[in-house]
């Protein structure tokens, strides 16, 4: 069984998959992880060059292995707070544009798939790479909420010298959800068939109990 959940920046897409996955005994798999891995590896190799055919030459060599707190890419250990940097979000909207790149990471999700139940997230999780997905979600929440959120969580991640304005978190948000809604490929649109929650004045774990009762009540009619 598959469940898709997309969304923008900050509407909860991470915590909650997480969590909706522990509930059920799936596994979570995070499709922006895999961008930010790749955009990683491309920082790291051809600086912050937008040469589509270096772009996709690096991706198609990239070994992503999972670990705790972050990721192993190509040998070489990068935690969770650089992957979640300002300078991989700065690029990561241009690094997924590359279709072929995109190609990359969607065959490794639907591969991923056929091994057992699971719960992805991401941007075109319910219209492109599981369009049918037994349980799609999209969750939004207002730009402040996010913002807030995402003010919030870098004063546990990152040293006070190294933290951004709420104002500038505000913006790079702004500029990131723009550049993901208008991307030819992979765009961020609301699936019609998604149950649509606004989590701006939720808790997590109300999102994640609407997400689990509306899952286990479509089952049961499923199945009546
Ligand atoms: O989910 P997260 O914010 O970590 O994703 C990082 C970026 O990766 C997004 O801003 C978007 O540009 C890209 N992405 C994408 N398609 C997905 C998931 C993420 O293009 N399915």
């Amino acid at each position: 069984m598959v469940i898709a959940i997309d969304g923008p920046a900050g509407s909860g897409k991470s915590v909650v998959s997480q969590r909706v996955a522990q509930r059920l005994g799936f596994h979570h798999l995070n499709s922006g992880k895999l961008y930010r891995a790749i955009t990683h590896q491309v920082l790291q190799t051809a600086g912050t060059s937008n040469d589509s055919s270096t772009i996709v030459a690096i991706a198609e060599g990239v070994e992503i292995l999972p670990a705790d707190g972050g990721l192993r890419i190509s040998g070489s250990f990068v935690p969770d707070a650089e992957l979640h940097g300002e300078l991989v979000d700065r690029h990561v909207s241009a690094v997924s544009s590359v279709l072929r790149v995109r190609e990359i990471v969607n065959a490794l999700l639907r591969s991923t798939a056929t091994k057992g139940d699971i719960v992805v997230e991401g941007r075109d999780i319910t219209t492109v790479v599981f369009p049918d997905a037994e349980f799609k979600v999209y969750l939004d929440a207002d730009i402040e909420s996010r913002a807030q959120r995402r003010y919030a969580q870098q004063a546990e991640s990152t040293p006070e010298e190294q933290r951004s304005s709420y104002e500038e978190i505000r913006n790079a948000i702004a500029e990131r959800d723009e550049a993901d809604r208008t991307k030819e490929h992979g765009a961020l649109v609301i699936a019609p068939d998604a149950l649509y929650l606004d989590t701006s004045h939720l808790t997590i774990e109300e999102v994640c109990d609407k997400v689990t009762t509306t899952i286990q009540s479509d089952k049961i009619q499923q199945e009546n």
